[in-house]
């Protein structure tokens, strides 16, 4: 039995056969017990969260991470808070806010003296927002105002092939320089591949990845996670929520009965999210962006809460992510890219609308549609998107989407 599977209580097999190839219907058939008062209400106790070894690092995170994405300079209560339960992992990047997401936790930092030993910092660079990597690594750390992060990503990549030699060899050369200490990469986009590809190195210290109850039944991303496990990756999950850029509204019946059908066990339906992603024990920590306490508060005591999901859960799960399938781009860019020959980044423009619709956030979204290059934002609105709309595995309607965002985004 590994740590992780002590510290979590169920074993890979048990989990491969919860959510493997049959779907995620054939799960522990254990039947969820009365909730800790706290869960539904949102209101945490005192209590920390559970923790986790990352991989191979052998560094022990809380199972729920603070995501940057939010004003960190003027919340700093949700950075204070989310330390008292436990939460001492900060995630962060240069592009959130550009760089005023950084900021905010090294004001945090600043006012509280002795605290950086005890809190383990993630940030990461978009190689393509800038020539040199190293100068803009120390602009990190000036604005966090520290001397290293614990682990660096190089953020957002697409594919296996984006991890070049030039980047394994800067990672070592910033390990050597103290700058970082364990590396790996994030991507939102052909996540299966991206895993599968790392698992063969041995220089890829952690992955940030994709990974919610959409996604974790593909065989390819059942597979990619266990080879990753195996080689010792930390995995940490991100958009959890599972959330996209053309959810339908939430009155609609099968979302209704989702939150209904976890609402009458004791969690709300977002926690229920985390929750399954939890039950996989090769998962060390979510990130989850806490813009307020009262998701922070929320997300805490879904932690906190030991009950396990029932077989009925996961099935429900499974025919809610059917029946709002095409509102969901699950990050296949490669399928849909091929379609209109790489002149268009879909999965990317799904993503900035999912941040304007599914997050409420028309700030970031806009942010990261800046990011796109020039190029694509002048042509993506007369791009011929019908072949890629037939081999969407998802149905996702893509000509209009991309209508949609260049006109909320541009
Ligand atoms: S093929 Fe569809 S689901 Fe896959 S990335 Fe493209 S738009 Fe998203």
């Amino acid at each position: 039995m590994s740590i992780q599977e002590k510290k979590t209580g169920w074993n890979r097999r048990e989990f491969v056969k919860a959510v493997g190839l049959a779907g995620l219907a054939a799960a522990s058939a254990q039947v969820s017990e009365v909730f800790a008062a706290p869960a539904a209400t949102g209101e945490a106790t005192g209590a920390v969260v559970p923790r986790r070894i990352l991989g191979k690092t052998g560094v022990s995170v809380p199972i729920l991470n603070l995501g940057g994405m939010f004003d960190t300079i003027n919340n700093q209560i949700i950075i204070k808070q989310a330390l008292k339960w436990g939460i001492n992992y900060w995630d962060t990047a240069e592009a959130y806010g550009n760089g005023l997401s950084e900021e905010g936790f090294g004001k945090f930092l600043a006012r509280n003296p002795g605290t950086r030993p005890n809190v383990f910092i993630v940030t990461k660079l978009v190689p393509s927002r800038g020539p040199n990597l190293t100068e803009r690594l120390e602009k990190c750390l000036a604005r966090l105002q520290t001397d290293y992060v614990d682990l660096f990503y190089i953020h957002s990549i697409t594919g296996s092939s984006d991890m070049t030699p030039a980047f394994r060899d800067w990672g070592a050369e910033m390990k050597k320089r103290g700058k970082i200490k364990y590396f790996g990469f994030s991507t939102h986009t052909n996540m299966a591949e991206c895993l599968a590809g790392a698992a063969r190195w041995d220089w890829i210290d952690a992955i940030m990845f994709t990974y919610n109850f959409r996604v974790m039944a593909d065989p390819k991303m059942v597979e990619a996670v266990n080879a990753c496990a195996k080689a010792g990756i930390g995995l940490v999950a991100m958009k959890t929520m599972g959330g996209g850029p053309g959810m339908p509204k939430s009155e609609m019946p099968a979302e209704m009965e989702f939150a209904e059908r976890f609402l009458q066990k004791g969690f709300t339906d977002k926690q229920a999210r985390l929750r399954v992603v939890w039950e996989n024990p090769q998962i060390a920590t979510i990130c989850s962006q806490m813009p307020n306490l009262t998701i922070l508060s929320a997300n805490v005591a879904a932690a906190l809460n030991k009950t396990k999901l029932a077989r009925e859960d996961f099935t429900i799960m499974q025919q809610y992510a059917q029946a709002t399938k095409s509102g969901y781009c699950a990050g296949c860019g490669h399928i849909c890219q091929a379609a209109v020959a790489g002149a268009v980044p879909v999965p990317e423009i799904m993503r900035c609308l999912m941040y304007y619709r599914d997050y409420g956030e028309p700030e970031l979204a806009r942010e990261t549609f800046a990011d796109l290059p020039k190029q694509v934002r002048q042509q993506m609105t007369v791009v011929d998107y019908s072949q890629a709309e037939r081999a969407c595995p998802q149905g996702l309607a893509i000509g209009r989407l991309v209508q949609e965002a260049a006109s909320l985004l541009a």
